[in-house]
This record gives C-alpha cells, structure tokens and sequence, in this order.
C-alpha cells in the first residue's frame, strides 16, 4: 500500500531565544498572527537571510510564504505584540503593535539578536479602529528605502521577506494586503519607555530600563548611575543618526517618540523620502501640515522625543526629583553640541576634509546658503565636488559659487593630503545614487500594478551600491524631471 510521503521541511535554521517575552506581563499580549488567504512570497533578501544564518533555500519557496505570512509559527517562536505609547505630532497616546508580531529573537551563528517581526500581521489588543493589516505598496516602500539606507551605511532596520496575502486592504480604495518581515537590533522605543512611566509603575519601568542596558549597552551596567548613562548613550546614537540623515537628504517625515529606537537605527518607513533641490524647510508627508518633521527640523526634533524619554527616567535617576531633573535636563541640554559634533565631522567628510579648522562649520553653511538659493540638486552637487573636471552643467561652476569655491580650494590646499586622496574621500561620503522619488514611484507602481518585480530589482541593485564610481547607467542619478505638483507622501497605513 503507498503511504503519503511524508513531506520533508529542510531546516530553515532558526535560532530563536525570546528574552522581551520574559520582562513583565504588562509589555506585550501573546497572540499569534492572523492566518492569510493565499499567501505569495514576492520579496525574499537572501543576502540578509545569509547574514542572519538563515537557509535562504529552504525560505525561498512555500515555506518562506507560509512563515512569513504568519501562516506557521517557526520552532522556537513566541509571538507577541508589544505595548507602548507615544507622542505623535505632540500629542501623547497609548498605542502598541496594532498591526505587527514580534515573531521572537533570532540569534545569529556569531550570538547577533535580531528581531524578526511581522508588520501586516492582522489585529492586536492594540489595534484601536485599525484592520491590522497593510498595503503592499508601502511594506515595498520599506523594502527599498530601508535597503538604500542600510547600503548608505545608515544604522536602520532590514527587510528580509515581503508576502502577498491574497487579500484585499481596504483604504480609499481596495488595495492588495502584504506582510513584511522586519529585521532590527530591537523594537524598544522611546514610547516603550514612556508607556512603562503612563503605567507608573517604577518596577516596570526599571525592568525595562535593565533590560534596554543589557540588549543593547551591557557595558553601562558598570556606570556609577546605569539610567543616566543610558540616556547619554541613547542621545549620542540618535544625534549620529539624524546626523547621517542629513548628510544623504533623508527625511524620515514621522518622528513620532514610537518611531524613535533605542538601538539607534532608522525605523518605521512610512512617508520617508529623500530631498532632491536643496531647502531645509522640505516636507513630503501629506499630513505634516506644519512641518513639524520638515528636513532641517529633525534634530531639534530628536532632542524633543529625547526629552521625553528623559522625563520617564526620572525616578531612575535619583531618589531625590529635584537633583534627577538636573541631571536630565543637562543631558538634554547637550544634545545641540553633540549633534552639531556629528553633523560638523558628516560635513568635513562630504567637503574632502580630513583636519579641522575653525571656520569648517561656516565653509560648509555657507554652500548650503548657496545650494539653498539656487535650488540645487543636494545629492549631485555634493557628488560634483569630487568631480573633476567639474560637469559641464553643474550648478558650482555659476558665477554665485566661484566666491565658495576659491575658499574651498584654499582649504583643502591647506591639509597634507592629496588632491587625489580628498577625492576619494568625498566619492565614498557623497552618494552618486539616493533612492530618487520618482524611481521609487516607478518600481511600485510596476510591483503592485503589474506585478513586474523586475524594475524594483534593477533599483535595488543599483541601491545597493550608492557610491559607485562612475554612476551607473539608466539615469538613476537624475532628479525627476520638473514638475507642477509637489511630491507628498502618505503614512503607510
Ligand atoms: P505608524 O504610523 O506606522 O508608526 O503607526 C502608528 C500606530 O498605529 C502603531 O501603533 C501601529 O501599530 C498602529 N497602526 C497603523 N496602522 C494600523 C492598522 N492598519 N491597523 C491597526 N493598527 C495600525
Ligand atoms: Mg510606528
């Protein structure tokens, strides 16, 4: 008599351990994701698998649209939502994954944790009015930027796998449900603090406050004042991050304090894009009505969602308020210097500059006031500066930058390096290729359109090597051609 075979499953080699699923009760709900229809891998990142210890052959096929998906639960997983809170636009909320599963922690083969979460996952306890769900359109927006960020050498979260589920998503109009496969160091918040301080429960809150140092800064165990520290830490990653930010064009468009990661990686891609004519005063999302998340605004942001993290350590930072209250707003106040530390070192960088002068800072404002009033492409004159001889139709070779560029040439003159050695330097700090607008509207449109995954293939690999010298071919170097509407951008729900 045939029995049926039985089918074999080759080991995908998951390694979890899931030590968030261990810290007070309070911090998340178990619950396993909603099963999907019919679900359909169509982004699978077998570099990141490789890089996680993951068998990319044994994810690549049904298994990996089945787990993926949500549809299976991998050995060793323990699905959870995470609580927490969070100022959005100003405004304090409580909040929690309303649409996301954290599958668990998977540990690399070199000891690396990672969160391996679901976004699109179906409701939670958190979901308030939401459906759970997401459009495919914005979770292959993740995908690309996330990708062009983490190759622009911008601490972010990954994207390891996009699944169709089959199903529709209704917004405005009916659109295709997806789930992305998000990857991060974690997914502690600031709102994740300031939901333990709503709950005013200072043991929970000093769980969590241990817990983030030993994830992530194990070393500030030893500091005389641990929380402190953390903060200090916590504030000298995020004025590095917005720093880089800044250095490519990226506007993250949502700083919410949800969307601020301890780790100090970029997360949450919603109406992120990238500046393409210089102007500080940028916004793309279409409901960042006052530019509270405008381009140049981001880092007096960040010092603001550091101020409320500050506010929910307080009773961590000494028994007296008063005294706790001195040593956050000092560390707040530092912010500014430290950024500008980072900022002032980003700038050096993209101008060719190894040693340091007292009038760098102002070198490098006055361009921007220049670019600024010409309306100049940020990431190509950046690039022309390496450029030489300078192209034909670059905006430094008008009469308006000839005063810069005397002062400029002066001061490289005035290091020992080569002209040579400066060149390469501004090659690899100043991107030939940022994920312009209108090629990342143009490779969604294909995927969700059509189902041509092929012209958002051609970006990634283009994305995936941003400082390529010379650019590479099909233009993707080139800012959108002119246009009457401004380019908006909506929140990926
Ligand atoms: P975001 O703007 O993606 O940072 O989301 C803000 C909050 O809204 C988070 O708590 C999300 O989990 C929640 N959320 C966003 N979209 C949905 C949805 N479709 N269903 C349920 N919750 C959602
Ligand atoms: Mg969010």
């Amino acid at each position: 008599m045939l029995s049926p075979k039985p089918q074999h499953r080759p080991d995908a080699g998951w390694r979890f351990d899931n030590s968030y699923a261990r810290l007070p009760a309070a911090f998340f709900a178990r619950l396993d994701p909603v099963p999907v229809g019919r679900p359909q891998l169509v982004v699978f990142n077998e570099a990141l698998a490789g890089l996680l210890g993951l068998n990319a052959d044994a994810l690549k096929g049904a298994e990996g649209a089945a787990v993926f998906s949500g549809n299976r639960i991998p050995e060793g997983a323990e699905p959870i939502a995470q609580a927490y809170a969070g100022h959005q636009f100003g405004y304090f909320t409580m909040l929690g994954d309303g649409r996301a599963i954290l599958l668990g922690e998977h540990l690399t083969p070199a000891g690396r944790r990672f969160d391996i979460q679901l976004k699109g996952s179906g409701q939670t306890p958190f979901s308030r009015q939401g459906d759970g769900r997401a459009a495919l359109g914005p979770m292959l927006r993740e995908v690309i930027i996330s990708e062009a960020l983490h190759a622009l050498g911008i601490p972010t979260t990954r994207s390891l796998a996009v699944v169709t589920t089959g199903e529709p998503v209704v917004r405005e109009n009916a659109l295709q449900g997806a789930v992305l496969t998000r990857v991060a160091a974690s997914h502690i918040r600031v709102g994740t603090f300031e939901y333990a301080a709503a709950r005013g429960a200072t043991e929970e809150l000093r769980a969590l406050a241990d817990y983030t140092i030993r994830r992530h800064f194990p070393e500030l165990a030893q500091a005389d004042n641990p929380y402190l520290a953390l903060l200090l830490e916590v504030l000298e990653r995020q004025a590095s991050l917005v720093a880089r930010w800044l250095m490519v064009g990226f506007i993250h468009g949502v700083m919410n304090t949800d969307n601020m990661a301890l780790g100090g990686e970029t997360i949450d891609y919603g109406p992120c894009a990238f500046m393409d004519a210089y102007d500080p005063e940028t916004v793309f999302s279409s409901i960042d009505r006052h530019g509270r998340y405008a381009y140049g605004r981001q880092p007096q942001i960040a010092q603001w969602n550091l101020a409320r993290l500050a506010e929910t350590l307080l009773p961590l930072f000494n028994g007296d308020r008063q005294k706790g209250l001195e040593m956050a707003n000092a560390a707040i106040a530092g912010f500014p210097e430290t950024f500008h530390r980072y900022w002032l070192a980003g700038m050096r960088a993209k101008l060719g500059l190894a040693n340091q002068e007292a009038e760098d800072a102002a070198l490098a404002g006055d361009l921007l006031d220049r670019m600024h009033r010409h309306g100049a492409d940020f990431t190509n004159t950046f690039r022309d500066l390496a450029a030489a001889p300078l192209p034909e139709n670059s905006v430094l070779g008008t009469p308006d930058f000839a005063p810069w560029r005397e002062r400029w040439h002066a001061r490289l003159k005035r290091q020992p390096d080569s002209r040579e050695v400066s060149r390469r330097r501004m090659t690899t700090h100043n991107p030939a290729v940022i994920p312009r607008n209108h090629r990342v509207e143009e490779a969604l449109a294909a995927a969700v359109e059509r189902a041509d995954y092929a012209v958002m293939e051609r970006l990634l690999a283009v994305l995936r090597d941003p400082y390529r010298d010379p650019p590479p071919h099909g233009g993707y170097h080139l800012p959108a051609p002119p246009s009457d509407t401004p380019y908006r951008t909506f929140c990926g729900t």
